[in-house]
Order: C-alpha cells, then sequence, then structure tokens
C-alpha cells in the first residue's frame, strides 16, 4: 500500500470504528428502554407509602403533621398520577393501617409485595425531619445499592430540585425496603416537617401533586417513555 493510501485509510478506518461502537451502544440504550417502557406498562410500578398503623414516622414540630399520612397521600396522588397514563401501580398500603401487628412482621409484608413484582421501579415515600437544624429543607433521593437504582435516584432529585428550588443531592443509604430488589429501588424524603415553610406546602395538596408530578415525571424519564 502506498504511504498516500495508508495515510487516509487509517483514520477512515478509525472513524468507522467509533461509529461502528456508538452505533451498538445507541441500539443496546434503545433496547434497555424499549424494555424498561414494555415492562413499565405491563407491570406498572410498585409505590411504598412509608410507616403506618403504630408507627407515625415523623411528627412535625411545626403543624402536627404526621409522615405516615402525608406518605400515604402523595403515594396516593402519584398511583393517580400514572393510572392516568395507563400505568398500573402497586401499593404496599392503601389505609392508614400496618401491614401486621410487629414493625417486622409489616416491613416483611412490604419487602414481599415489592420483591414479588416485576415492576420496572419501585418508590418509597417518605418525609424527612431534623429537628436540631430547623433550617435544613429540601427533597432528598436515596438509593440501594445497584447503578440503576443510582441513576433513577439522579434524575429523580435533579427533577425535585427543579420543581422546589430545593438543591439536596442524592446518596446512597443501605436500608431494608431498598436491599436485594430485583428493579431500581428509591426511597425520597419529600422535605423536612421540622422546617416550618416545608412543613407547611407538604400539608397543601397541590404542593403535594407537584411533588407526585415531579416523580412520575422522573419514572417515565427513566424507563425512557418519551410520550406518556
Ligand atoms: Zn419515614
Amino acid at each position: 500500500m502506498s504511504g498516500i493510501l495508508r495515510y487516509f485509510i487509517k483514520p477512515f478506518a478509525c472513524v468507522l470504528l467509533i461509529c461502528l461502537a456508538l452505533s451498538i451502544y445507541g441500539c443496546a440504550n434503545d433496547t434497555a428502554s424499549q424494555q424498561r417502557v414494555q415492562s413499565l406498562k405491563e407491570y406498572g410500578i410498585v409505590i411504598d407509602a412509608g410507616h403506618g398503623g403504630q408507627d407515625p414516622g415523623a411528627v412535625s414540630a411545626v403543624n402536627s403533621a404526621v409522615e405516615s399520612e402525608l406518605n400515604l397521600a402523595i403515594a396516593k396522588e402519584l398511583e393517580s398520577v400514572l393510572t392516568e397514563k395507563g400505568i398500573v401501580c402497586t401499593l404496599t398500603r392503601n389505609d392508614n393501617n400496618a401491614l401486621a401487628d410487629t414493625k417486622e412482621g409489616d416491613m416483611n409484608k412490604r419487602r414481599d409485595i415489592i420483591q414479588s413484582s416485576q415492576a420496572p421501579v419501585m418508590v418509597s415515600i417518605h418525609m424527612n425531619s431534623f429537628p436540631d437544624d430547623p433550617n435544613v429543607w429540601g427533597p432528598q433521593v436515596f438509593y440501594s445499592d445497584s447503578k440503576s437504582s443510582k441513576e433513577l435516584a439522579d434524575i429523580l432529585q435533579s427533577l425535585l430540585n427543579a420543581a422546589t428550588g430545593g438543591k439536596r443531592k442524592s446518596a446512597y443509604l443501605d436500608l431494608f425496603i431498598l436491599d436485594n430488589n430485583p428493579m431500581p429501588s428509591v426511597l425520597i424524603e419529600c422535605g423536612f416537617l421540622s422546617n416550618e415553610a416545608e412543613a407547611q406546602k407538604l400539608t397543601d395538596s397541590e404542593y403535594q401533586a407537584l411533588i407526585a408530578q415531579t416523580i412520575a415525571d422522573g419514572i417515565f424519564d427513566y424507563c425512557g417513555y418519551l410520550n406518556p
């Protein structure tokens, strides 16, 4: 091969290889996204409203709001947003009762519901509280020990920050409800009941609807569901 030909062919071959690699990567991503959309339509999502029954979770010193009730309100709002788009939801609890007489029994039943589901996503809804510093506020998303859970958490965190003006970052947390689940799993602390302004907002049904809609948007984003 003449020197001049080699000069042109080598870079051409490199560009061709890069294009091929990118298109294979693109196809793999498309396939993953198609699978997520398919299982979202087929199996819906699992929503866990934290606490309930004898365990109220955090109680706000600002306005006496009870975490377990707010968790259920947002979980149900999220269910209604998703149901409107044809996505079936499984809630670990539908009312303010616990799933068992003991906390351990309650948590085990929640985990059974989550782990027997084939849903592509699980979200657990909670409210935060940090009475030592009432200035702390903002939604925060915690993820289980998997790359896809982190990916889902990052999307949700960024959308929740944009919707609320919050600045918190998603973080890994070793939690029973997130561990060993077959699907990406996150726990969303929707805000701080110890912060005066946020405690008031979290009891407002319009703000609850904003949080629920933002979570639904994040799930659609993560699944690659472009026209829900
Ligand atoms: Zn909680």
